[in-house]
């Protein structure tokens, strides 16, 4: 088996010289993403969730034509960088929860556009609500070769567990088998996915959901699969022979912006032990967002996280440029001597960084591998900060 790094959740600014996601930077586009930010990051592969937009699929054939992009026999697209580019579409559910549906090819894209066509407002638009329920999705992701995963699942408005149900396994019945992944999103981990009885069968990805360069890969998945393929990486979302998800990469949930319950009357974030279910300050149950780990607590089967066999580890990381005392002219610094952000991360010895850009630098690095910053948690829209460490203890 041969190990992939990959982002599988990254947002189209533009294409085609138009907008494809509002939110997102115009400057991300596909060739970027590909040919700069991954290169950057270190990532092997590159999940686009607009791929639905025509936008971005007549970028892709241009790119093709142009000789940048080469359609895989099974399935997928490789970059002349060597990056695979895997395409997917994030779309909000009729019952209102987003989910992407990762796709094969261009024929499948476009099938999907066939199908889409009258089922939302404007297909050049990223995560519309569409009239398709979320059994009909999961059926178009079977007939289109592809599969079906429930994005920043944990979520407060659109996750599947956030805003929809408490259990996937009750709410689709004997279907509940075809949803084989869900994205854990930015402020769960783990250990909190595994306090449900049902995510024992669930692969977890851990996805940036970037929307903007500077993101992409905030979050990633260690890959160990025979080949970059579409084929491959479907098997190995399912565990197929050998093939699985080696570790997730994420932030520590307590950084997300809707770790807990957060109070939009008063402004204030829970403090007091989850779940949090009305605001402990003001009494309002109707002004509370309710936090991620206000929500898995509320909906858990378990007290203590029961992780199943060959559950891959869940790694603390935040991008380089949030750690305490680094800088992008560090980053930069670093970037000349090692290939990209990943490796700083994952592999360089931190004797090697020392001496390349000091020692407060390397140490800060040490203790985001050891797990050992400090957090102050985000709730309601607000990320969580990394406090500034003392880099002399
Ligand atoms: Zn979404
Ligand atoms: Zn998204």
């Amino acid at each position: 088996m041969r190990q992939f790094f990959g982002d599988l959740h990254i947002h189209i600014g533009k294409a085609g010289g138009k907008p494809v996601k509002i939110t997102a930077s115009r400057q991300l586009d596909l060739r970027r993403i590909l040919f700069i930010d991954a290169e950057r990051k270190g990532l092997d592969i590159i999940g686009i969730v607009d791929a639905g937009s025509p936008l971005v699929t007549a970028e892709i054939e241009e790119m093709i034509k142009d000789g940048e992009l080469i359609p895989h026999s099974k399935g997928g697209f490789i970059a002349s960088n060597g990056v695979m580019l895997i395409t997917g579409c994030e779309i909000e559910t009729a019952e209102g929860a987003h989910v992407v549906l990762y796709l094969p090819n261009l024929e499948s894209l476009y099938n999907y556009q066939k199908y889409m066509q009258k089922r939302v407002t404007n297909l050049n638009l990223s995560t519309q609500k569409t009239t398709a329920t979320l059994p009909e999705l999961i059926n178009l992701a079977i007939l289109l070769e592809g599969f079906i995963c429930p994005a920043h699942a944990f979520t407060p408005h659109k996750g599947i567990y956030g805003m929809l149900t408490g259990s996937i396994d009750k709410f689709l019945g004997k279907d509940a088998v075809q949803i084989k992944t869900i994205e854990l999103g930015l402020s769960a981990d783990t250990d909190m996915a595994d306090m449900l009885k049902e995510a024992y069968r669930f692969t977890f990805l851990s996805n940036s959901d970037a929307h903007s360069s500077a993101n992409v890969g905030r979050e990633y998945n260690l890959f160990s699969m025979r080949e970059l393929s579409f084929t491959e990486l479907k098997l190995c979302i399912e565990g197929y022979d050998g093939r699985r998800i080696k570790a997730n990469y994420g932030m520590d949930p307590r950084l997300g912006k809707y770790h807990r319950s957060f109070c939009l009357e008063c402004g204030r974030i829970a403090d007091s032990p989850p779940p949090v279910l009305k605001c402990t300050f003001c009494g309002s149950d109707s002004k509370l967002v309710k936090g991620v780990l206000d929500r898995v607590y509320e909906i858990r089967d378990y007290e203590e996280p029961h992780h199943p066999v060959g559950r891959a580890p869940y790694k603390y990381r935040v991008p380089l440029k949030e750690l305490p005392g680094i800088g992008i002219k560090t980053i930069e610094k670093l970037l000349k001597v090692y290939r990209s952000e990943i490796e700083i991360t994952e592999t360089v010895p931190v004797e090697d960084i020392e001496r390349v850009a000091g020692r407060k630098v390397a140490q800060s690095i040490q203790k985001m591998r050891n797990e050992e910053l400090t957090i102050l948690p985000g709730g309601g829209g607000y990320y969580g900060k990394i406090a500034p460490c003392n880099n002399d203890d």
